[in-house]
């Protein structure tokens, strides 16, 4: 496999920068397969070999996954000039990586967005002619019906003309609030058009007033995720996705 000089790898892991591992290195606190090396310029296949600095072995990996649960409030973007955005919710060790946000949530909808620095698994994900289906729990005002599923089965014309795909509509109940009548639904679209779900709703007179994403393709939402935190995912997840 490829090898990468030891300084590298460090750096790309947030563990020290190039100068840092040449004083790690100095101090004889690198050990690569048992020994402590003299040069951090040293080539090594990371898979292949074991690094330890200060004893702790060092796990290299190209890249990350990470689940996040959005909150409101934060941007699905890696960089913003008012809004805090889903990267400033990252520990240092992760923003190493440079991960991006796979698609967007509104600035106002919650849930499972997938943050990676892997650009194909990305393109795969996000590729219109992949129809990865998206599940997402809203409350929306007014009284969804069965007449509404059929609609966003057969298609709904959105605001600028374009047809929607096939959708699939659940009606979890209906109940008031404040003298209106709501809805709590769950919605699974196979495309991502901006705005999608909210335009839906509009195309048949209702309202979002909250949206939460719950899966993605083969990802669901962990529960044991609060708002704004987020995990690597597991092996499986990862196999699911691939
Ligand atoms: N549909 C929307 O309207 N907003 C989102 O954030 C995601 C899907």
């Amino acid at each position: 496999a490829k090898k990468l000089r030891v300084d590298k790898i460090l750096s790309h892991l947030g563990i020290a920068t190039r100068s840092e591992s040449k004083k790690l290195v100095k101090q004889g606190r690198v050990i690569v397969d048992g020994q402590p090396i003299k040069d951090s310029g040293l080539q090594v296949d990371p898979e292949a070999s074991t690094i330890e600095v200060d004893g702790q072995s060092v796990h290299y990996r190209e890249f990350v996954y990470l689940l996040l649960n959005k909150p409101q409030g934060v941007v699905s973007a890696t960089e913003d000039k008012w809004d805090r955005t889903v990267i400033d919710l990252l520990d240092a060790e992760y923003l190493a990586f440079e991960p991006f946000p796979v698609g967007r949530l509104d600035k106002d909808t919650e849930g499972l967005l997938l943050l990676t620095n892997d650009g194909q698994l990305t393109h795969e994900l996000l590729s219109p002619r992949k129809h990865v289906p998206k599940t997402y729990e809203a409350k929306v005002l007014g009284a969804v019906n069965e007449t509404d599923g059929e609609a966003f089965k057969a298609g709904v014309t959105l605001d600028d003309g374009y047809r929607t795909m096939p959708a699939e509509l659940e009606i979890v109940r209906h109940f008031e609030e404040e003298g209106e009548a709501h809805t709590d639904i769950r919605l699974t679209i196979m495309e991502g058009k901006f705005h999608q779900v909210k335009r839906m709703f509009e195309a048949v007179g209702k309202k979002v007033v909250f949206l939460k994403r719950i899966s993605m393709g083969p990802l669901q939402l962990d529960p044991e995720l609060s708002l704004g935190e987020y995990r690597e995912l597991s092996p499986k997840e990862l196999d699911a996705l691939r």
